[in-house]
């Protein structure tokens, strides 16, 4: 057996019950098999072990009472994974589907993307099994109040900074912000993805899908090719979502189709992403409505009917494991050409075969979507330096570090004899860093 062989059986055997956990950590280790194999001082220093295993894991009770006065109970998790290269960073989810393994799935993926922007970051990752669907604003508040009255104490500006996730948008860190600064008495900057009049940086709310779509573009530029043209099916229709469809739409790509998690839109003239904002952003009502306001549009019940339809550019925005197997054998006989992941893990590791071997250009997650935790970093060296940057300043701070990332990860590959392969690359570029720092700091 070798090293990461038995690490990863380790793991499975102390963490059981946790398929996402193994999942993700599945694929960064074995994929990180060549950088191990140079490097024989890791295991004498339990490098890897120590690499899979949280400095930290947080669990809590979070009790609030609903509009009716009945008392209800979440879970809330903080994984702080790994501090060697800066505080914890990662945002917060709140969905019903929320457990300890998919926080520690998100948590240790962060670790890698964070080293990927070349920003002073570490890894962490949290969340609560709270579905903020249907809920009230009072409802809302009330959580993230009693949310923040746990998490205060193991968070900071130097120490853990959140973010927003699923279900976590500028409303939900609002309160959370609010709670915090009331409990501790500081304005500081302890969690990104803050209101332009509290702290907040111009371009957060659109850097996760902007950045997405930089990075695919500087793939099809040295590829001689663009946007210009290309047929775009976009799923999710939240945060990420509605930026990066944004973003192509000014590149001169055709968005055909999006979904929230109930079923999708197609549109073969073009999504007009008007109408999807007024549904999912300002009246938060389903995307079902777009077939009815919109012409020659139509709705289909149910998500995985998305990747049936033919593009040359699918970007999946939503969720983990959105594209098995079979739709991404369904993309590549259509013709794909370029799968840019803007959610986290949406694509399983049967289908990541699929493309690689069909020759799709493969941008993973923690590459593709590096962008909404480069430009939190950069929100926090505002808030520390008391200062703000404009729109533009930031925008192309953000487009440097896409592209950065983006020869980073090919460079990588390369070096290690795997041309095109961006998972190993991006793998591997994220991990010599991290890997060099804990090297240095002892075994902590
Ligand atoms: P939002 O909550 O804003 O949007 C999520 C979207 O995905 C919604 O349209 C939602 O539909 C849909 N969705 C959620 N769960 C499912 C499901 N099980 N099946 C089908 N559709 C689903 O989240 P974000 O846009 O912020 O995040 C999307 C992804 O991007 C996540 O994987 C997140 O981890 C990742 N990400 C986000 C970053 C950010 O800056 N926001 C940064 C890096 C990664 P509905 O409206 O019906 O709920």
């Amino acid at each position: 057996m070798t090293y990461v062989e038995r690490v990863l059986a380790d793991l499975k055997a102390n963490n059981p019950n946790e398929p996402e956990f193994h999942q993700a950590a599945t694929e960064i280790l074995t994929t990180l098999a060549p950088v191990i194999e140079k490097h024989p001082e890791y295991e004498k220093a339990g490098l890897l072990e120590r690499f899979v295993e949280p400095e930290r894991v947080i669990m809590f009770r979070v009790p609030w009472v609903d509009d009716s006065g009945a008392v209800r109970v979440n879970k809330g998790y903080r994984v702080q994974f790994n501090s060697a290269l800066g505080p914890y960073k990662g945002g917060l989810r709140f969905h019903p589907s929320v457990n300890l393994s998919i926080i520690k799935f998100l948590g240790l993926e962060q670790i890698l993307k964070n080293s990927l922007t070349g920003l002073p970051i570490g890894g962490g990752k949290g969340g609560a099994n709270f579905d903020p669907k249907g809920k009230s604003d009072g409802e809302i508040m009330r959580f993230c109040q009693s949310f923040m009255t746990e998490l205060y104490r193991h968070i900071g500006q130097d120490t853990d900074v959140p973010a927003g996730d699923i279900g976590v948008g500028g409303r939900e860190i609002g309160y959370l912000f609010g709670q915090y600064k009331k409990i501790r008495d500081e304005h500081v900057g302890v969690l990104t993805g803050r209101g332009l009049s509290y702290g907040g940086s111009l371009a957060r709310t659109e850097a996760t899908g902007y950045g997405l779509v930089y990075i695919t573009e500087e793939a099809l530029k040295v590829r001689g090719d663009s946007f210009k043209g290309k047929t775009v099916v976009i799923s999710g229709s939240g945060n990420v979502a509605i930026y990066a469809c944004q973003k192509v739409q000014q590149l001169g790509g055709n968005v055909v189709a999006m979904y929230d998690s109930n079923g999708y839109i197609y549109d073969p003239n073009g999504i007009n992403l008007d109408v999807v904002r007024d549904i999912k952003e300002v009246r938060r009502a389903r995307i079902k409505e777009y077939a009815d306001i919109v012409k020659g549009s139509s709705y289909t019940d149910g998500c995985s009917g998305i990747w049936s339809l033919k593009c040359d550019i699918a970007l999946p925005c939503a969720t983990q494991n959105e594209i098995d197997k079979f739709s991404a054998e369904t993309l590549v006989k259509n013709g794909v050409k370029y799968v840019s992941e803007g959610a986290n893990m949406p694509c399983n590791l049967e289908a990541i075969d699929v493309f690689q071997k069909a020759g799709v250009v493969f941008l993973p997650a923690k590459a593709a979507n590096a962008g909404g935790v480069a430009v939190s970093a950069l929100e926090m060296a505002q808030s520390s330096q008391r200062v703000f940057w404009t729109f533009e300043e930031v925008d192309s701070k953000l487009k440097g570090i896409m592209v950065n990332i983006y020869h980073a990860s090919e460079d990588s590959a390369k070096e290690y004899g795997y041309d095109g392969n961006y998972v190993m690359g991006a793998n591997i570029a994220g991990f010599k860093k991290v890997a060099d720092a804990m090297m240095a700091q002892g075994i902590v």
